[in-house]
């Protein structure tokens, strides 16, 4: 039979070891924090705390879910959707994140200097707050899901008109795919000499990517980052898109968010910008985030304002954390400061023993490491 350290069986339920050991001793069993209880007693004992027995796996507290409870249907509120442009180099990746932040027009009353932090949000005329993820590459996209998490709604694959389908589209169709993840094409350069939309339409074909006017259901819309055209249309598009995922949340809970960066700033310590996915984030909030913990000192948000909260799909910077986490790390609200050194142990503790896991374990294994 299975069984699991006391401390473990906490940490997967977000309750205190001492509490456990409590309920145990209530139960007849005197145990202390460090020893293991068989899988009869531990289901006995999440039933006594009002869990749901869901059997978690390493990897999910690895990532850091840590409450895994669901939302009341009745608590979720719209969200905004989260936006990953991809493509190859140089078709215009940047030029239309560029091009996007230009269309808020809350920016300008916020007056600040745009500051690069991973993601930005833009609410252009005619309203709907949009998220985009603003990180380099696709790294934001595959290395997070690569480490479970999932924070992007709607793709946007961005193909230059005068170059077609190349090696970095087709990877990031893949990935787009596999993701599950909502695509738009946007199709742009479209003011260039040799602008080729519809060879790229029947190209995308052989990828089974069936675009509106190939009478498919992916919404491909013509632009030029560059003349500043066709954003509306793209945003029209995005929208409509979004509305059809009917993406919700609960904004009225401990914040859990997905950190998209991380660095050590010389003047402000460790940073995290990250991305809220339910619940709302305050100056003051004790969390636990990967294997680091911390007291959210500041948040900052992309026009480098001190903001007082973060709700879901808002992308903020977060000051005050123990040492800087990786990218797709978790970041959970927890209830006290031991709670969240606890958890922050365990998980540095897990990753620690995974390392030594993955590790060659014989000689035969090392030599062949080496070849
Ligand atoms: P990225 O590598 O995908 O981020 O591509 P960039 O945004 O850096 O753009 C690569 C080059 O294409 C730059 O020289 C841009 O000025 C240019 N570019 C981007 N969008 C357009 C466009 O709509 N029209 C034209 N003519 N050039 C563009
Ligand atoms: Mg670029």
């Amino acid at each position: 039979p299975e069984a699991i350290a006391v401390q473990e069986l906490a940490n997967r339920m977000s309750e205190k070891g001492a509490d456990l050991v409590k309920a145990l001793f209530n139960m007849g069993s005197m145990v202390t924090v460090n020893q293991t209880i068989d899988q009869d007693t531990a289901e006995l004992l999440v039933e006594e705390f009002g869990h749901n027995v869901k059997r978690v796996s390493e990897a999910d507290i690895e990532v850091g879910l840590i409450g895994t409870d669901d939302d009341e249907a009745a608590d979720l509120k719209p969200r905004p959707p989260v936006v990953a442009i991809m493509g190859h180099v140089d078709h215009g990746k940047t030029s239309l994140l560029d091009a996007l932040r230009g269309t808020d027009v809350i920016a300008g009353e916020a007056g600040g200097i745009t500051q690069h932090i991973g993601a930005y949000q833009v609410t252009p005329k005619g309203g709907g707050t949009i998220t985009f993820l603003d990180t380099p590459g696709h790294e934001a996209f595959t290395d997070m899901r690569m480490r479970g998490a999932n924070v992007t709604d709607i793709v946007i694959l961005v193909v230059a008109a005068d170059d077609g389908l190349m090696p970095q589209t087709i990877e990031a169709i893949k990935h787009t795919k596999a993701a599950g993840v909502p695509m738009i094409v946007a199709i742009n350069k479209m003011d260039k000499a040799g602008a080729d939309p519809t060879t790229i339409r029947t190209r995308l074909l052989e990828h089974e990517v069936i675009v509106e006017a190939m009478s498919g259901d992916v919404q491909d819309v013509e632009i030029s980052a560059l003349k500043k055209e066709g954003l509306d249309k793209l945003i029209e598009a995005i929208n409509l898109q979004a509305e059809l995922l009917e993406l919700k949340a609960n904004p009225d809970r401990d914040a859990e968010a997905t950190v998209i960066e991380a660095k050590l700033d010389k003047g402000r310590g460790p940073v995290a910008t990250v991305l809220v996915n339910r619940g709302t984030l305050k100056r003051g909030d004790i969390f636990v985030v990967g294997s680091e913990s911390g007291k959210v000192r500041a948040l900052v948000d992309e026009h480098g304002k001190q903001v007082k909260t973060a709700g879901p799909s808002k992308p903020v910077e977060v000051l005050g954390l123990s040492g800087a986490p990786m990218a797709g790390d978790m970041l959970a609200v927890v209830e006290d400061e031991g709670r969240a050194r606890e958890v922050a142990e365990y998980r540095a503790a897990a990753i620690k023993k995974k390392r030594l896991v993955t590790a060659p374990t014989n000689v035969d294994a090392l030599f062949a490491a080496h070849a």
